[in-house]
């Protein structure tokens, strides 16, 4: 299970820059065929699709709120339900005064980067995006996330580590799950794997986390997942384990 941005490809300054490589592309076509896939990434599961472009693999998109696994998609109920409230506040969000926010409308949650303000203005942009979800977080049906320069709000009760045990038990629990990202929200997917399987934290410096494993940046998850093929080629003399 590998996240997107951070991940798999560098962040960019824009969310629509940041491309996957063709070289990643065809290591993850290669890894396809020897195991199970899945990308688990915060952006909305049509935006994450057409990014990666494979076919027959898993996507979690909203960090884990949709699911799409081939087989069928699944989307965490309460999410259907906030719809119109999450277009509200995206509306809201768009009528911000400070120059460079870029708001982001998931359907299911919504992303309010902060990238391109400057730094004296980083604080107002962060108050800003406060005031306008304050009643809807005090009703604590939603919950706010931070990124990487970039804040978001979404339906309490479902994050990437739900989404990790929803995946596993589907592709099936045999399976030794493996689950690599760089950014906040993929620690409740370290948490959820502790000892059960291996976590790799991508960060340019080590640091507090509930991952097992460090790399210091894409090119270094590239190098993992080649040797990771590689092992996968040898255990099981290239037969395909599961999906
Ligand atoms: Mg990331």
């Amino acid at each position: 299970m590998l996240d997107y941005d951070g991940t798999l490809t560098p962040i960019k300054t824009r969310p629509e820059e940041a491309k996957l490589c063709e070289e990643t592309r065809r290591l993850l076509k290669k890894l396809k065929k020897k195991t199970a896939l899945a990308i688990v990434s915060g952006r909305s599961l049509e935006e994450i699709k057409e990014l990666v472009k494979i076919k027959n693999i898993v996507y979690a998109g909203n960090h884990g709120l949709e699911i799409e696994t081939g087989k069928g998609k699944f989307v965490y109920p309460p999410a259907l339900e906030v719809v119109p409230i999450i277009k509200g506040i995206s509306e809201r969000l768009r009528l911000s005064p400070i120059k460079g926010t870029q708001v982001e409308d998931k359907k299911f949650t919504v992303s309010f980067h902060y990238r391109r303000v400057s730094p004296q203005e980083i604080k107002d942009a962060k108050s800003y995006f406060n005031r306008a979800v304050s009643l809807w977080v005090r009703e604590k049906k939603f919950e706010v996330r931070k990124g990487k320069r970039v804040l978001e709000i979404r339906p309490s009760g479902w994050d990437k580590g739900d989404a990790l045990k929803w995946i596993w038990t589907q592709l099936g629990k045999y399976l030794f799950p493996i689950y690599v990202g760089d950014d906040r929200t993929d620690e409740d997917a370290f948490e959820t794997l502790a000892d059960k399987g291996l976590s790799v934290l991508v960060a340019r410096r080590k640091k507090r986390s509930f991952a097992e494993y460090h790399v210091r940046g894409v090119k270094d998850v590239e190098r993992f997942l080649e040797k990771l093929f590689i092992v996968l080629n040898q255990v099981d003399g290239g037969r395909k384990s599961t999906f």
